[in-house]
């Protein structure tokens, strides 16, 4: 009798825990979100540069070689796709033959390299073709650039890309994944977005070229509880003047967001988007970050969110 009852208690128990992990794993979705380049327009070290900041980046090592900023969700899913989209299939073993979805944050060339998308075409890929392509997602400009790279290159766009043009503050849903379009003070000649990234877990707001964000950006955030704040730190240590923001101007975000409730002391802040004209390696800079509640982005540094 006692033996059946310990029986009891321990198939109920494991029935118990089973139950757990099987809500646990349909209710929660998780998605992985890496970082493939976490530089500002010319790389750091630059192309084109041999400052102190650019020398010792090299010298260096490490975290401190930044490549152009992008990121990857889940795989599939592609934010930006600078003209180091081919070096990073290579260092992080990508098969972008997977990717889904590409959204752009806006037009320029270090987000934005339209030639080197034009090799999806089927004249320059031996991929099987009959899947349902990408889906590409931008501003008015971004997908022009795009139609004018493969006017130029391949005559015609007849290779399963399809362009669809963002409208600020509009959902667009990827499966589990919802994407919304933020305003960003970046480029007056364009409308430049920022991401809100939510899933059923968590929410990541992901800014590179953003400036101190506009009001109406703010607004859209109040009421909701960001797990990850990402933002563009180009002027590095350097106060900001305009269409970036520099370390100081991260601060004063993160104090805002705050304040309106859409952070708190669980929310971890990113500083990201970095320029050699900053003068911090991550070396200089991720000791000053900590110090304020912030972490360094590197390249191929992973969120599970
Ligand atoms: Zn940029
Ligand atoms: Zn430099
Ligand atoms: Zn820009």
């Amino acid at each position: 009798m006692e033996i059946a009852f310990c029986q009891y208690i321990f198939y109920r128990a494991f029935s118990l825990i089973n139950d757990v992990f099987c809500v646990i794993f349909i209710m929660g979705y998780s998605m992985l979100f890496k970082y493939l380049g976490t530089a500002a327009a010319e790389g750091f070290p630059a192309l084109f540069c041999n400052c102190d900041a650019c020398k010792r980046a090299l010298n260096a090592g490490g975290r401190n070689i930044r490549g152009r900023s992008a990121a990857l969700l889940d795989g599939h899913i592609l934010i930006d796709f600078p003209a180091d989209m081919l070096a990073y299939k290579i260092r992080y073993n990508l098969d972008l033959i997977n990717i889904k979805y590409i959204l752009f944050t806006h037009s320029h060339i270090d987000h934005l390299a339209a030639n080197e998308l034009c090799y999806y075409h089927h004249w320059y890929s031996n991929r099987d073709t009959s899947g349902s392509g990408i889906t590409i997602f931008g501003n008015a400009k971004v997908l022009q650039l795009i139609q004018d790279a493969y006017k130029f290159d391949t005559g015609s766009m007849n290779d399963s890309i399809t362009l669809c043009q963002i409208e600020l503050f509009k959902k667009i849903e990827l499966g589990e994944i919802i994407f919304t379009p933020l305003a960003a003070k970046h480029d007056s000649k364009e409308e430049c977005a920022i991401y809100l990234i939510e899933t059923n877990e968590s929410k990541l707001l992901y800014a590179n070229d953003s400036g101190p964000l506009p009001d109406t950006t703010y607004n859209f955030l109040k009421g909701t509880r960001l797990d990850f704040v990402s933002l563009d730190c180009t002027c590095g240590k350097i106060s900001a003047d305009g269409g970036h923001m520099g370390f100081p101007e991260n601060l004063l975000t993160k104090n805002r967001l705050i304040e309106q409730g859409s952070a708190d002391n669980t929310t971890t802040f990113i500083s990201h988007h970095f320029s050699h004209n900053g003068l911090v390696t991550y070396d200089d800079f991720s000791g000053l970050a900590a110090g304020s509640g912030f972490i360094s982005s590197w390249d191929g540094m992973e969120l599970v969110l």
